[in-house]
């Protein structure tokens, strides 16, 4: 799906990575987070010890794993990627961190989805730099205990939410990364189409960044789109390549997709405008209530269309103007 901001396959990977800005310099937007950033490795780096260890917290697609390679990148320090459903087991993650070098920084994503045995190693992990393995079974176990070099573990998670309070509370620092803002979008897509060295006007730039759920990784897959419609079609990636483009693969003026379209629609005719909750909206739309809330709502939510109370979703007044339909609480006949 052209506008989901998880990623899509191997391809998609290559096209990202060729694009990764690979240092704090050439990060666009999130302003506040890269300050923050900044000022962490510098004090890390002028005491000459490994970073504390950093959580990044926001939807998919924003630049989570850019910001780690960076953190590895800016300090010279390898990287080691790994992500939450990888690790199953305390043994995976015990494998893990004691094959680690001095100052090598560890990437987790999706860490919120690691097994709650290899949670509770992490603890003792980011705080000691120790782990203690268990040796043997039943009444005959010990434990032993193993040292581990320094490491920086940056953290990344789509729901800090869900995160237990002691892991959260071990990382020295939690970057928040917020939806980008039209003209940051606008910057990501001038760099990648030159870096693409693709030839498209400024008019064409600013309506990608419109219809891009303010997500860097769906600007560049817009653009990858409208570059194919312009190669196809023998004309320039100009606005009405990109209106064509974005039409054939149905993603709309306001940057919704279908399954967007299809949970607003729910709210509004099957259930009034709401409240419903969020499984029961998960079940009539057909998807599962975690892409639900982490993927469709916080945007829905970010632009206006849908807001979340104890009681459950609530459309607004605006998507009801934007489905074309009509709202019972408008009092019209
Ligand atoms: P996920 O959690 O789904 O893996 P993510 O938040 O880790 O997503 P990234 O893989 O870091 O997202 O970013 C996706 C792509 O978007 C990157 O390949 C990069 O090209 C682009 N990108 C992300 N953030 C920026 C940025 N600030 N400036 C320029 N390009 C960016």
């Amino acid at each position: 799906d052209l506008t989901n901001p998880e990623l899509a396959n191997e391809a998609e990977l290559a096209f990202e990575g060729a694009l990764r800005p690979r240092s704090l310099g050439e990060f666009v937007g999130q302003a506040r987070v890269r300050g923050q950033l900044q000022l962490l490795l510098t004090a890390a780096q002028m005491q000459q010890r490994t970073p504390d260890h950093i959580l990044l917290a926001g939807p998919p697609g924003l630049g989570k794993t850019t910001l780690a390679m960076i953190v590895a990148h800016e300090g010279g320090r390898p990287l080691r990627m790994s992500s939450g459903p990888a690790i199953q087991h305390a043994g995976d993650l015990a494998a893990i961190l004691s094959s680690l070098v001095p100052g090598e920084v560890l990437f987790i994503d999706e860490i919120h989805r690691m097994a709650r045995s290899a949670e509770e190693m992490l603890y003792l992990a980011m705080e000691d730099f120790r782990i203690d393995i268990m040796v043997g079974k039943g009444a005959g176990a010990t434990s032993v205990p193993l040292d581990l070099a320094p490491f920086t573990l940056v953290g990344a998670t789509t729901r800090s939410g869900l995160l237990p309070n002691p892991l959260r509370d071990r990382f020295g620092f939690t970057a928040h990364l917020e939806f980008y803002g039209e003209d940051e979008l606008r910057e990501v897509l001038g760099r990648a189409a030159r870096m693409l060295g693709l030839d498209v006007d400024g008019e064409a730039l600013a309506e990608i960044a419109g219809r891009c759920r303010g997500t860097p990784r769906i600007a560049n897959r817009l653009l990858r789109r409208v570059r194919d419609y312009a190669l196809v079609h023998g004309g320039r990636a100009d606005l009405d390549a990109v209106r064509a483009a974005l039409e054939l693969y149905d993603v709309d003026e306001l940057g919704l997709d279908r399954l967007d379209r299809a949970v607003i629609e729910a709210i509004l005719t099957r259930f009034g405008g709401g409240p419903v909750g969020l499984n029961t909206l998960a079940v009539s739309v057909g998807e599962e209530a975690e892409t639900i809330e982490s993927v469709v709502e916080p945007f829905l939510v970010r632009i206006g269309l849908l807001t979340r109370t104890p009681r459950g979703r609530v459309a607004s007044p605006e998507a009801w103007r934007h489905l074309g339909l009509r709202s019972p609480a408008s009092g019209l006949p």
